[in-house]
């Protein structure tokens, strides 16, 4: 089969041939790829800024992953051959203390499709079975596959934030990018209180638009004046760099929440304004299996829409050069 191997740090991916997986242990499930989402951490792969989340080179990567069951192992029991499903990206044990608080993210024996194991920048993936979320009726896998890590982890970092939803609030969404267009939709499904989008890039403030903004801004520095100098009870930050950290923090209003998605920049705060103001920071790790089982069923309603634009495989390279220069809008598939 084909796949996109990232060899040395620095580089592009080599598009190479290789033994179509098979199942080995008996919960092993193998996946036809029916599209795999690009993602910024794709990028900060290449980078060599995930060594500290587990990666070694080289490894396929691509971790957000939805196809159809090719294969199984002989104890697989909740999916048949031809099944469509979305695959969670984290492998988890189920039976350390952390998996059964439901937190399979911090699971001891924790590994990560498309990072620390081979992904599905490719024909094949071979999974475990606890990784499989079975699509509803009549969802393609092609037209989900983000949500296995952009929404999950979009639907994880709302999800959190609920209690500070209520009407009458203020959440601020940076970057309406991958992530961040489908954050600002479920900040508006589950939440009550109206939604702000800021990004630089006209097509993205115009899908924020389109996506049911409250109101768009293309600086960081308008949010205080639109909220009539209160400030934004919750900011959810998807550009994490250090310019806007800083501008997250700014625009808080007292007993405010920032929360970052994105990662990358330095966090500096002085602490006599965050006691003053009763603020919080927080950081936001995917999430777990049945944030991304709740999301599908969301999705299923229609309550979603993600802005999808699909490439062949062979197309990866130019997709990540695409995604680095901040030419894509919401999320990049590809398919084999
Ligand atoms: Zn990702
Ligand atoms: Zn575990």
């Amino acid at each position: 089969m084909r796949a996109a191997l990232l060899r040395e740090y620095h580089a592009p991916l080599e598009l190479i041939e290789k033994p179509e997986p098979e199942p080995i242990g008996p919960r092993d499930v193998v996946v036809k790829i029916g599209g795999a989402g690009v993602c910024a951490t794709d990028l900060h792969a290449q980078e060599g800024l995930m060594e500290p989340a587990g990666l070694s080179l080289p490894v396929v990567l691509g971790h957000e992953n939805a196809g159809w069951v090719h294969a199984a192992g002989t104890d697989v029991t909740t999916v048949k051959a031809g099944d469509a499903v979305l695959l969670y990206p984290a492998h988890s044990c189920g039976l350390c203390v952390e998996c059964r608080r439901g937190r399979e993210m911090y699971c001891e024996r924790h590994q990560f499709t498309g990072l620390t194991r081979d992904g599905g920048f490719a024909d094949s993936v071979l999974v475990d079975e606890r990784s499989l979320v079975p699509l509803p009726t009549g969802v393609e896998p092609a037209a989900v596959a983000p949500h296995a890590d952009a929404g999950i982890t979009a639907y994880h970092a709302v999800k959190r934030l609920l209690p500070r939803l209520a009407p009458g609030t203020t959440a601020v969404v940076i970057g309406v990018g991958g992530v961040g267009h489908i954050a600002l939709q479920l900040l508006k499904v589950l939440g009550g209180g109206s939604v702000i989008a800021v990004d630089t890039d006209e097509r993205r403030r115009k899908l924020a638009t389109e996506l049911g903004a409250d109101e768009v801004l293309a600086a960081t520095g308008d949010v205080r004046e639109a909220t009539n100098e209160t400030g934004a009870d919750v900011v959810l930050d998807f550009v994490a760099t250090d310019a806007t950290h800083a501008a997250g923090l700014e625009m808080l209003a007292r007993g405010g929440l920032y929360s970052t998605v994105g990662f990358g920049g330095v966090i500096s705060a002085p602490s006599a304004v965050l006691v003053g103001g009763e603020q919080a920071i927080a950081g936001n790790l995917v999430g777990n299996w049945i944030d991304l089982w709740e999301l599908m069923q969301l999705h299923a309603r229609g309550g979603i829409t993600l802005r999808t634009e699909t490439h062949p495989l062979e197309a990866v390279n130019d997709v990540l050069d695409a995604l680095r220069e901040g030419e894509v809008t919401g999320r990049a598939v590809l398919v084999p």
